[in-house]
């Protein structure tokens, strides 16, 4: 089955008894979430993740997301992650795979969009466009976070070059109200978890007892304005729902305007 295969690759690739990170399994349900994880390892990069299909879809972006729409922000997908990931923050220890330091540098929610444009502007998708959108290469969804806002696009690179595995994707910031000309993602070396730095939480004795606290709360909804935004979402979605069912059957009536 697809889905007790989901989380196979991330297993083998870790020793539990040596790494912190939790090992995780598939969720029943996905709340909708995002993290992007600054990670000094072998080389520094951010892990973009959304949570969908009860899993972490995950890409490392080399240089980071980027909220100024000129920036085509390579990202390269990496093996599902569990949803326990999404707060872990601290030291993955030498000679473990992904060794490094690890901190939570964006959290929020994301919103499928519609793939289409509706006169010119996305709106609301449903999960299942999302997942269809994934498996064709062009996912295009709207982030709430703490530093990402706004709607983006993940695009499978087509075109493969020699060498290429066939994992590159272009992480790219559409034009809105959010968009940040010039934005420069090291002015923003901050944890959204513990407000401290890539440096702070590497050198910080402290944060071996910090990352061990009991695996029980991993991936909860610590962060109340988080808990609230998963919660109106939810709401939303379920409010949209009744309304496309009311007025012509499954979905909201977005489909019949869209011009393609
Ligand atoms: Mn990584």
């Amino acid at each position: 089955m697809m889905i007790a295969m989901a989380l196979e690759e991330y297993k083998r690739k870790r020793r539990f008894e040596e790494t912190p990170e939790p090992a995780g399994q598939v969720e029943k349900k996905s709340a909708h979430r995002f993290v992007v994880q600054k990670h000094d390892a072998t080389r520094l990069h951010y892990d973009f993740r959304l949570e969908m299909e009860g899993v972490l879809k995950s890409w490392a972006v080399p240089k980071g997301p980027s909220l100024d729409p000129a920036d085509k922000r390579l990202a390269m997908q990496v093996e599902d992650h569990p949803v326990s990931y999404f707060d872990f923050e601290g030291i993955i220890p030498e000679n473990n795979y992904g060794a490094g330091t690890v901190m939570v540098w964006d959290v929020g929610t994301w919103q499928p969009l519609s793939p289409v444009a509706v006169e010119g502007k996305y709106v609301p998708g449903t999960d299942a466009e999302a997942v269809a959108m994934l498996a064709k290469g062009d996912l295009k969804f709207r982030l709430k976070g703490k530093k990402l806002d706004g709607d983006f696009a993940l695009v499978k690179m087509k075109g493969r070059r020699p060498g290429s595995k066939g994992t590159e994707w272009l992480l790219i910031k559409k034009h809105d109200q959010y968009a940040v000309e010039g934005y420069d993602i090291d002015e923003y070396d901050e944890s959204v978890l513990s407000k401290r730095s890539l440096a702070e939480i590497a050198g910080d004795a402290g944060s071996a007892e910090w990352r061990s606290r009991p695996a029980g709360g991993r991936g909860k909804l610590k962060a109340a304005w988080l808990a609230d935004a998963v919660a109106k979402l939810d709401q939303k979605k379920a409010e949209e729902k009744k309304l496309g069912e009311k007025k012509n059957g499954k979905r909201p009536p977005a489909k019949k305007k869209q011009k393609n």
